[in-house]
């Protein structure tokens, strides 16, 4: 089984102590794929660091929306183009926490859609009940390559997703038992979806509540095999497939 991890923060101070180890164990699970993901000016140059480092670890920087303060668009001008820099990411919109006014994120996000236009790169979307606002945004851009990262929507939504082109990523939240997203698994068609962990958060069960890792991948991948009555093997392969496609070629 070879697995694309499309996001996770390497780059985490979670990771400080033994990240060499942490990526050894990645690598003996199969995951020979990482997209690191930034979310701050910080962030985003550590994962372009790491990802010079691992020949298998690709780098996406942008400013999350609960760091919005701190935007700076020639930050963004600068790194976009740094040849490990395969998608800019993660944008969106938080509404759940809401750490920044929202006129700010939309502005924010609104200003990371149209550079991603401009450099031509895959926009990686963090949206927390922000649905419409999200998809507005998107819209007016006429946003044309997107993953929404970390799916939480219903199944309508989903569909809202995948009619405009875009993809749909999966965490280990559909491991847990509370799980609403089972009839998204489902109905998602198998070239339109990636798997990632979102490390160090949102372990999958049975890793639930502690930190996450690549190398759990499996449970995801097994999870959605589960569902979709195929084989893990399959799934992993289509994934690495979908997510390859989408990050690698222009
Ligand atoms: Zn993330």
């Amino acid at each position: 089984m070879r697995i694309f991890e499309t996001h996770a923060h390497i780059n985490s101070d979670d990771y400080k102590t033994d990240r060499a180890a942490m990526l050894q164990q990645c690598t003996q699970a199969g995951v020979e794929r990482i997209l690191d993901i930034g979310t701050d000016e910080p962030t985003s140059r550590a994962a372009i660091a790491l990802a010079e480092k691992y020949p298998f670890i690709y780098a996406a920087v942008g400013y999350h929306p609960h760091d919005a303060e701190t935007y700076n668009e020639a930050v963004i001008r600068e790194l976009i183009t740094h040849p490990e820099v395969i998608a800019l990411g993660e944008v969106g919109l938080d509404y759940y926490r809401s750490l920044t006014p929202k006129k700010l994120q939309q502005d924010v996000f609104a200003a990371q859609v149209n550079l991603a236009a401009e450099y031509r790169k895959p926009l990686i979307i963090h949206d927390r009940e922000a649905h419409q606002d999200c998809m507005d945004i998107l819209d007016a851009q006429n946003a044309k390559k997107v993953v929404y990262h970390c799916f939480s929507g219903d199944v309508a939504y989903a569909q809202d997703v995948l009619e405009k082109g875009w993809f749909i990523s999966f965490t280990g939240i559909i491991t847990y038992k509370n799980s609403t997203l089972t009839d998204v698994v489902r109905m998602v068609p198998t070239d339109r979806f990636f798997v990632e962990t979102d490390s160090p958060y949102l372990s999958p069960v049975p890793h639930r509540g502690k930190r996450n890792s690549p190398a759990y991948l499996r449970h995801i991948i097994e999870k959605i095999a589960e569902i979709k009555h195929l084989p893990p093997n399959a799934i992993a392969e289509m994934a690495w497939e979908n997510a390859s496609n989408f990050f690698l070629k222009s």
